[in-house]
């Protein structure tokens, strides 16, 4: 199949590669109908977030039809022919962060946890697409996609709904309207609206909780600031 692999610092291809294969009872693999860059995958163009390899595919908001399935996914939960949206964050479903729903932080799914947490004092699930220090899943940028614990994350969605309209639950919007929920945002009726962060995240962030259309447009001074570090990053200088 082809890939977007990384190859190195700002060095990015699409590449031949081989077809995932199921290698758990509870995978399955995607044919991917979408895909979308992030904006956190510049980290990795840019090298600013280390542990990648050369090939490594990239990827970590897709979505497709299931083509397979391993043994021990209950066909009430998932079908091939399915389609489903995948989430980034890839949980076991069984530990006590899955158990109370805090996907992110699944204690199961990143086998160098040690690494990450060496780096960031704690360690999140394993994510596709993004690093060893994050497990070192291939992603989504790809033709086919192998998905572990795919009775957890995948999110069916039914016929007739184009994939533009819901491609984004795979990341960006669920970040956006935590952030939203997270800091309390309630729809006014004074049509001010408040970006924090860079553009999408602090787009849809906003356009979840506060009108559309608004009469004024505030942008939080961290937003140019952020700016500015990205610019900096590029150059190869990573001081905040
Ligand atoms: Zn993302
Ligand atoms: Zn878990």
């Amino acid at each position: 199949m082809k890939a977007v692999c990384w190859m190195g610092k700002e060095k990015m291809s699409v590449e031949s590669v081989p077809d995932p294969k199921i290698l758990n009872p509870r995978d399955a693999i995607i044919r991917v109908t979408s895909t979308c860059i992030c904006g956190s995958d510049l980290h990795l163009y840019d090298g600013y977030i280390p542990t990648m390899k050369q090939g490594d595919i990239l990827g970590h908001e897709f979505m497709g039809e299931v083509v397979e399935l391993g043994s021990r996914i209950n066909p009430e939960k998932l079908k091939v022919g399915d389609r489903v949206v995948v989430p980034f964050t890839i949980a076991c479903g069984r530990c006590f962060f899955c158990q109370n729903q805090l996907w992110s932080c699944c204690d199961n799914t990143n086998p160098n946890a040690w690494v990450a947490e060496k780096m960031m004092g704690f360690s999140p699930s394993g994510l596709f697409g993004y690093t060893h220090m994050l497990g070192g899943y291939a992603g989504g940028q790809a033709q086919y996609a192998r998905v572990p614990f795919a009775d957890v994350g995948p999110l069916k969605i039914p016929a007739g709904i184009p994939d533009e309209k819901v491609v984004f639950l795979s990341d960006i919007f669920p970040t956006g309207y935590m952030g939203a929920v997270n800091c309390e945002l309630r729809y006014t009726k004074r049509r001010h609206r408040l970006h924090l962060g860079l553009r999408p995240r602090g787009s849809v962030r906003n356009t979840k909780r506060l009108p559309a259309r608004s009469g004024k447009s505030y942008r939080d001074r961290s937003s140019s600031r952020t700016l500015a570090y990205g610019q900096r990053c590029r150059r190869g200088d990573n001081r905040f």
